[in-house]
């Protein structure tokens, strides 16, 4: 039984929200709610007039009523005109469903008893739960079928409550609510299946510019933040410093406690090393234990000073596997104006190799 309602649970109600701001981030659903405010707008402004001059059949609190809600559709209009951030969309989705629910009860309750002022309540569900997504859709619909059933019962409006059997009412409610549950499944696996596509893409993105091992970016990504930040640096005429920085004697690592422990010191190394570096900075894998940092802004002077503090950091890190020391050796150089990415590269690659030349664990600036 436990089970049976946990399979219920993940299958029909559990809601993945964590993608979606609002319900109306797509253009369908904001054109059926733009379609949806025009309708309502003209028939509540129709009736208004139909009421007060022609008829004259309803009150002026309710002719007032009647204008204050087509101003107040007016209003969601005009919001929804100026591209809304997502908070401001859930205003709109909840004004426009209030318009909505008043529209379709002042209707109904218009019509005196006739089964077709009731057919279109069973619009507001559907207009609910898709406008407002699945929590607050049903949460809202219960508060409308609640009012639409009192409204019945109690005769208010032109209804009489006299025909108004029991009956009826389980008829309705029943027809009512499996309505809205359907709507409701229906709106939660869309969102559901929304939130899984989102996922697939950010799986898809980060297995594209992610290394597995080292979980920095890897040398495709590399490339790419490269290119896009000489442009800027160009555009700009900002600075802009690359670093090379290869381990000092890796293979004797290897050598002496296998490749799975190296693999471990490579892994270990970059998250501790992600821990100093500013979150601008785009540190990667450029091949085998050789990483490169972009560090934009800044001046030659200032990056071989950072370059310093994470060799001196480097030579400090524990590592949980094996008690050894490691020690880097890095390369700098500095973009100038009309160099290409390989250009700069080639620069710190020549650097560095002088860094290994002179003792390596030290930092060597092309000159
Ligand atoms: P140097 O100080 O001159 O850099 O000496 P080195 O021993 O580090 O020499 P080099 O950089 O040329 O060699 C890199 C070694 O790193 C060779 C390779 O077996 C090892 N290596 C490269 N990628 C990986 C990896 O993903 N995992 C492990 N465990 N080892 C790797
Ligand atoms: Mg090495
Ligand atoms: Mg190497």
């Amino acid at each position: 039984m436990k089970d049976f309602l946990a399979k219920i649970y993940h299958n029909l109600l559990y809601i993945n929200n964590s993608y979606s701001h609002t319900h109306l981030d797509d253009e369908p659903k904001r054109l059926l709610l733009k379609v949806c405010l025009y309708i309502s707008f003209l028939m509540l402004f129709f009736f208004s007039i139909l009421h007060a001059f022609v008829y004259q059949d309803v009150s002026d609190k309710l002719f007032i009523l009647e204008l204050f809600t087509c101003l107040i559709t007016l209003y969601a209009i005009y919001s929804l005109k100026r591209n809304p951030t997502p908070n401001n969309t859930n205003k709109i989705a909840l004004i426009s469903t209030l318009v909505f629910a008043f529209f379709l009860l002042f209707f109904a309750s218009l019509n005196q008893n006739q089964s077709y002022g009731l057919v279109w309540t069973f619009f507001f569900p559907i207009f609910a739960i898709i406008i407002n997504g699945p929590k607050s859709g049903l949460r809202y619909t219960l508060v409308f079928l609640t009012v639409l059933l009192i409204m019945a019962y109690n005769g208010i409006g032109h209804w009489q409550s006299g025909i108004w059997d029991e009956m009826s009412f389980i008829r309705l409610t029943a027809s009512l609510l499996i309505l809205t549950f359907i709507v409701y499944i229906n709106e939660v696996s869309l969102v559901n299946a929304k939130a899984r596509a989102q996922m697939a893409l950010e799986e898809q993105q980060t297995l594209s510019t992610i290394d597995e091992l080292t979980k920095t970016f890897n040398r495709r990504h590399i490339n790419k933040a490269l290119y896009d930040a000489i442009q800027y640096a160009e555009r700009h005429n900002s600075n802009l410093v690359i670093t090379l920085f290869d381990i000092d004697d890796f293979k004797q690592i290897n050598d002496q406690y296998g490749h799975l422990i190296g693999d471990k010191v490579l892994s270990e190394m970059t998250q501790e090393i992600k821990k100093i570096i500013r979150t601008t900075d785009v540190f990667g894998r450029w091949g085998g234990e050789e990483f490169l940092i972009l560090l934009p802004q800044e001046s030659i002077e200032s990056a071989s000073q950072v370059c310093e503090k994470i060799r001196e950091y480097i030579q400090e890190i524990t590592f949980s596997e094996c008690s050894i020391q490691i020690t880097c050796s890095f390369g700098i150089a500095q973009f100038k104006h009309g160099m290409t990415p390989e250009v700069l590269i080639d620069q710190a690659d020549q650097a560095l190799y002088i860094a290994k030349k002179s003792g390596k664990n030290q930092v060597a600036i092309f000159a």
